[in-house]
């Protein structure tokens, strides 16, 4: 008579883009515990709307429950703190104990200041959707100071970093000023700016130059000012100092210019390439072959050396392909490299300005746009989000309105 294997046992850290794919798929084949320190999972592509009073923040936030309903997954709300690798436990910051055969490592990045002055301090990061709010809070309780004043007092924001999020994030704010915020008090939107601080030679240097271009003029066309080869020296209260000695004062600064793998990876003792977490081609944490990590937080290299994006594309197909590994290893077969296949980059600049490059098809404008919302819209998780999402985005399209504008943060 044939006996089944027993199911391997899988503690999954991190129900980010990574995690509940890898989640999903072992759930057929393993017993899986998802552990976060939130309860539900953040769409972090669409942060920047909430920021920019586009989309309500529950929008692009979904119940990590509701997700895993019917898969069997049990989740774990908490934090790591120890792995006992003797004993293959893992300790939670509840003081649970998780047994695992296999543990995979996928919490995602955080904000990287890059040893720059201030940037703790007097900047707002964009990773979470708490962060979202409070920059969303902070550019309308400026708004409504200046819609005080019947001056010349300008208000600025200050976006850096000329990646997608930072010109994503710029964008947005350009059209809330043009449109909702002009129909609201003209005088006072009319004293707004917002700049795009960027430290390289061009904006989304992963897009070829021409797209690059084509996005800096349409930012400008949307009244963004854009600084090139603009290194940020120190971050103070409402003035950016610049490395050549300049000043570019802002009120509001959002710092979009990085991330690093999450601390969390290093509390854990486990080895670092950078921030990120060691890995071999096969996705196995280095001297660690029971430990996978996958997403933001590996330091995967390409077959040229440089470590893989941190973008969710790569996440994903790293989730789907880790619980491949661990099938394999429980039929005894032997693992399998991990190979990137890039779908391409996109980035939105305003209504009907987008940017989309998969290899050397290039999109722009108008259907570019389509796209880019389309495919947004798939990936978001949760009926009722897709659903509140759509209805956002239909009243800001045909009324030019935003309906998210109100201050909601803490103070
Ligand atoms: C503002 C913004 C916009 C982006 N836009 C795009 C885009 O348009 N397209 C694109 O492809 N990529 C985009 N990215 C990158 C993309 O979101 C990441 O590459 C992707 O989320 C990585 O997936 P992950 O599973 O590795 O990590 P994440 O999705 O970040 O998930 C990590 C999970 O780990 C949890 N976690 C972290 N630390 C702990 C801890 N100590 N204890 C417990 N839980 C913890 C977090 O709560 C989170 O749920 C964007 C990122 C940001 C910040």
């Amino acid at each position: 008579m044939q006996t089944t294997p027993e199911k391997p046992r899988v503690v999954i850290l991190g129900a980010g883009f990574g995690g509940l794919t890898a989640a999903k798929e072992l759930s057929k084949i393993a017993d899986v515990v998802l552990v976060d320190r939130h309860n539900f999972q953040t769409f972090l592509p669409l942060l920047y709307q909430v920021a920019s009073a586009g989309l309500a923040a529950d929008h692009v936030a979904h119940p990590i429950r509701g997700a895993l309903r019917k898969s069997g997954v049990q989740f774990r709300m908490g934090s790591p703190i120890f792995i006992d690798h003797k004993n293959k436990e893992i300790k939670l910051d509840s003081s649970e104990l998780l047994p695992f055969d296999y543990l995979i490592v996928a919490l995602g990045s955080a904000n990287a200041d890059f040893g720059v002055p201030g940037v703790v301090e007097h900047a707002l990061g964009m990773k979470s959707v708490t962060e979202a709010i409070a920059i969303r809070a902070q550019v309308m309780r400026r708004f409504e100071d200046l819609c005080r004043f019947e001056d010349d007092t300008i208000f600025s924001i200050a976006v850096v970093g000329g990646g997608p999020t930072g010109v994503e994030m710029a964008g947005a704010f350009a059209e809330l000023v043009r449109g909702p915020l002009t129909n609201d008090q003209r005088h006072a939107s009319e004293h707004i700016r917002v700049h795009l601080i960027e430290a390289g030679s061009r904006i989304l240097p992963m897009f070829s130059p021409k797209l690059s271009a084509r996005a800096q003029r349409d930012l400008e066309k949307l009244g963004v000012q854009v600084h090139l080869n603009t290194a940020v020296k120190q971050i103070k209260p409402r003035t950016i100092e610049i490395a050549n000695g300049e000043n570019i004062s802002a009120e509001v600064t959002v710092w979009a210019a990085g991330v690093k793998g999450e601390p969390a990876a290093a509390q854990l003792n486990l080895p670092l390439i950078n921030t990120r977490i060691d890995v071999e081609q096969t996705l196995q944490v280095r001297n660690y072959p029971y430990i996978f990590a996958i997403g933001d937080i590996a330091g995967l290299a390409n077959s040229q050396g440089r470590l893989l994006p941190m973008v969710a594309p790569v996440a994903m197909q790293q989730g789907r392909f880790v619980a491949q590994q661990i099938q394999r290893l429980v039929e005894k077969k032997a693992l399998k490299d991990f190979k990137y296949v890039d779908k391409g980059s996109m980035a939105t600049i305003g209504r009907h300005k987008a940017i989309v490059e998969v290899k050397k098809f290039r999109l722009v404008g108008i259907p570019a746009w389509y796209a880019w919302l389309f495919l947004h819209l798939f990936y978001l998780l949760g009926g009722r989000n897709k659903i509140g999402t759509m209805a956002d985005w239909t009243w800001n399209y045909l009324t030019f309105d935003r309906g998210n504008r109100h201050i909601m943060d803490a103070n």
